[in-house]
């Protein structure tokens, strides 16, 4: 096992994680990364990105996230495989281990281990991942201008990408598995009140149809067992998120999904020199551009707490 001590550990490896690594490194705190179970995180399971700022044409996302770790590497970041598995943030320095390889000490930790959405586990959505099913209408939603496509889940996110869909698609239906939605009030007024949403309560999902590109869903009425067909091109889940942060519980603050809670404006978490960036401290914006721009922030912060801490 592999034991050292570094100035600035970067646990994960999203966009939050390699722009934290280009700044630290690029500020001499000679940062180690440890990239996790996907290196690249969330945006290696897209296809085409088109908001990030600097791409006019768009870029496909794996092809970025191996851009920003170029970037990362070429100012020194020591990117290297393995997952941390258990964390002691309370020690001075604060210690981490990766598997059964590392065991490494830290005087500043920066956490950009992302969430995870949340999918139904059924083959054919699995199977047709760059092909029609998405877990995020933001960034995919684009694609099926004009076309019809179907929503799964009944929370806030499920109607705000239902109505964020409405705009740009022809019909929009939302599956919901109860009586009712999660949602909260006005949000689900708001999503009934649109004319091209249509909502299917009792509803579950049985599988997408469809051999390389989503053709249709097939649903169950799960009171009736009435099971029909939607004709659709894209199948959206939104069933939630769940941040990577287990391995903090009980160290750090975090919100009761798994939201590490940050000082507002900073990317400090109760810990000092122990920062957060990306989705694993946000579920409001959930962006590779918001990642990045925390993921900068928390460099910063880190660097000053060296500076403050005479760490040099
Ligand atoms: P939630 O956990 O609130 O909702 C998840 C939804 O997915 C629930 O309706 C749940 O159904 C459904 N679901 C879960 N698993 C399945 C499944 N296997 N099949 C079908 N449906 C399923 O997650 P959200 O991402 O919507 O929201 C997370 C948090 O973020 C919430 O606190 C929310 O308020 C907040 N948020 C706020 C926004 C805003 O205010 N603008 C926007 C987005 C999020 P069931 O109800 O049956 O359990």
């Amino acid at each position: 096992m592999i034991k050292e001590h570094v100035k600035c550990l970067i646990i994960g490896s999203g966009p939050a994680g390699y722009t934290a690594a280009i700044y630290a490194a690029r500020a001499e705190m000679k940062p180690v990364m440890y990239a996790g179970l996907q290196p690249g995180g969330q945006l290696t399971e897209t296809t085409e990105v088109e908001n990030f700022p600097g791409y006019p044409e768009g870029i496909q996302g794996p092809e970025m996230m191996m851009e920003f770790r170029a970037q990362a590497e070429r100012f020194g970041t020591d990117i290297r495989d393995g997952l941390a598995t258990e964390a002691f943030l309370n020690e001075t320095p604060k210690r981490i281990l990766i598997e059964d390889k590392a065991e490494i000490t830290a005087d500043t930790v920066i956490i950009s281990t992302g969430a995870s959405a949340k999918w139904l586990g059924l083959e054919s959505e699995e199977r047709l991942k760059s092909g029609g099913v998405s877990a995020c209408a933001v960034c995919d939603g684009f694609f099926y201008r004009n076309q019809d496509v179907v929503v799964v889940g009944a929370g806030d996110s499920a109607c705000e990408e239902a109505m964020y869909l409405a705009k740009l698609c022809k019909n929009v239906t939302m599956l919901v598995r109860k009586e009712e939605f999660r949602a909260s009030k006005i949000m689900v007024q708001r999503t009934i009140d649109t004319e091209n949403i249509t909502v299917m309560f009792n509803t579950e999902t049985v599988e997408v149809l469809g051999d390389q590109v989503v053709e249709g869903i097939k649903y169950k009425n799960n009171k009736t067992n009435e099971e029909g067909v939607i004709s659709a091109t894209g199948f959206f889940l939104a069933i939630g998120h769940k941040p990577n942060t287990d391995i903090f519980k009980g160290q750090l603050d975090m919100d009761n999904i798994g939201y590490l809670n940050v000082t507002p404006g900073t990317t400090k978490t109760n810990i000092p020199g122990v920062y957060a960036a990306g989705d694993c401290a946000d579920k409001n914006y959930r962006q590779a551009v918001t990642a990045a721009g925390t993921g900068c922030m928390s460099a910063l912060d880190a660097e000053r707490f060296l500076a403050d801490n005479g760490i040099h």
